[in-house]
């Protein structure tokens, strides 16, 4: 596994791409480029020691600014790792239309291994290390919750962000995926399980694309296998049942579950959250090793947990025909090729996990207006929506019953971020489309056809920028 270079992987999907555009190649150089790479070591006091924690923060694109992209940590963080990622978040707010270059910044702890005012030292400390540096900021670059951090780190970062720029008006859009009384916005913490779902469902959408690889339009009835059951994995098999999608299997880190009837996604959270594991659950079979749960026979597999969990090894065992990648890099390039030879649809990461930036920019959006969604307008809208009906049992002489009056209502900062969502999702899915269907005669992936529609875009704005005269 450790011969495994992500960043070079990415590389690798992006020369594929450049092939199908115009640029000169001094121009995809400058996209490939990570533009700013900040490595940190510094002292924490744990217990009676002190330890230091090595750090980073990668800055991909300054194309656009603020630069946006989670933190994660992993004891697995290394610089390889987070240029990768970063590079991805360029890519990815690229295909989803977030005027954001990419970032991500990474610490190398096993989180499980400190207590949570341990964490609140580590995550203060790094925030000051950031802020010193020009490395955080709504207007500079802005973090957000990635692999083992969530809403307490990111309240941890405002906060000590806020402290050192008192007079800032709007230092809360320094960081996202914030809990809503320090700034969040509603379904931030949903979005990428959720946006796998959207964009799962686009995908089935489409009969003739459905009909290639054997499968009937539409998600409900799918057998689904979702590798993960954090944050993105939980969403996203949650809301995938929510939409009758029949989930088979969860796979985890200690090992995972198989029930070919289908797991209650809610049944299961609740066990997990009582007993710290999923181990022992009563109603599906333990598999002892998780990975080869993702082998068994599904429709859709959704590897949601960390890069390189399918290799060359494993990829000729892999039955499903769709597979969607809610976490990044899940799939090398050569593991690639070979589930593509054996006819598979990848959903790629750049465009399938990006519902979590996409709400992060609606988060920032709030931010910096200083007005939730849906405040000015949600009574107005319910107020018209009630004359018209009201006029309808006038006119009609039929009333209209509580139960459909329900139907319509003022529509709330939830439902505005889910709808904005699904919009961006469906959109960007059918800009890849188009590109792949141009190219599928010269066997483009759908991946490559991702990168092309956000290489087009980075180009044009480099371009547009002016920095090649
Ligand atoms: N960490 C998430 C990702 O990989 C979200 C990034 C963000 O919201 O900025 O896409």
């Amino acid at each position: 596994m450790d011969d495994i270079k992500f960043f070079q992987n990415v590389q690798t999907y992006v020369d594929q791409a450049a092939s199908f555009t115009q640029f000169p190649k001094g121009l995809i150089d400058q996209i490939k480029a990570c533009n700013a790479v900040y490595q940190i070591n510094f002292p924490v006091k744990i217990g009676n020691d002190i330890q230091v924690i090595e750090a980073y923060r990668v800055q991909h694109s300054h194309h656009k600014l603020p630069t946006k992209g989670g933190i994660r940590y992993s004891d697995m963080v290394n610089q390889d790792e987070v240029m990768a990622l970063a590079a991805l978040m360029t890519y990815k707010c690229s295909v989803v239309d977030v005027p954001f270059g990419g970032a991500k910044g990474g610490i190398k702890i096993n989180p499980k291994n400190y207590t949570e005012e341990q964490l609140e030292k580590i995550t203060r400390r790094y925030t000051f290390e950031l802020i010193k540096k020009g490395f955080i900021g709504p207007s500079q670059d802005v973090p957000a919750p990635d692999y083992g951090t969530g809403e307490r780190e990111m309240s941890w970062i405002v906060d000590t962000y806020i402290q050192f720029n008192p007079t800032q008006i709007d230092a809360a859009g320094c960081v996202t995926g914030k809990p809503i009384s320090q700034g969040g916005v509603q379904g931030r913490t949903e979005a990428t399980g959720r946006g796998v779902y959207y964009g799962l469902k686009q995908a089935c959408s489409h009969a003739d694309d459905m009909k290639k690889i054997g499968l009937s339009t539409g998600i409900e009835g799918k057998k689904v296998i979702v590798q993960g059951f954090g944050n993105v994995g939980y969403h996203t098999a949650r809301v995938m049942a929510e939409n009758g999608a029949i989930i088979v299997g969860i796979a985890e880190y200690e090992g995972g579950l198989y029930n070919a009837k289908g797991i209650d996604i809610e049944d299961l959270k609740t066990f997990q959250l009582q007993n710290n594991t999923i181990r022992n659950y009563p109603k599906a079979k333990f598999v002892k090793q998780s990975n080869v749960l993702m082998e068994h026979e599904c429709d859709i597999l959704v590897p949601a947990a960390l890069e390189n969990q399918i290799t060359k090894e494993n990829a000729p065992r892999i039955k499903a025909k769709i597979i969607g990648e809610g976490a990044n890099g899940p799939i090398t390039p050569d593991a690639e090729q070979i589930l593509l030879k054996n006819g598979s649809l990848i959903v790629a990461d750049l465009y399938l996990n990006a519902g979590g930036v996409t709400v992060s920019y609606f988060e920032w959006l709030k931010n910096l207006s200083h007005v939730s969604f849906g405040r000015l307008d949600h009574r107005f809208q319910e107020f018209s929506f009630n004359s018209l009906m009201n006029m309808i049992e006038r006119n009609t002489g039929r009333k209209i019953s509580d139960q459909d009056r329900k139907i319509v209502h003022g529509a709330s900062e939830l439902d505005l971020v889910r709808s904005g969502l699904e919009d961006t999702m469906i959109n960007a899915y059918e800009n890849i489309h188009e590109i792949w269907k141009q190219h599928k005669s010269k066997k483009m992936s759908f991946r490559t056809a991702a990168y092309v529609n956000a290489l087009n875009k980075i180009g044009a704005a480099y371009m547009e920028l002016g920095v090649f005269p």
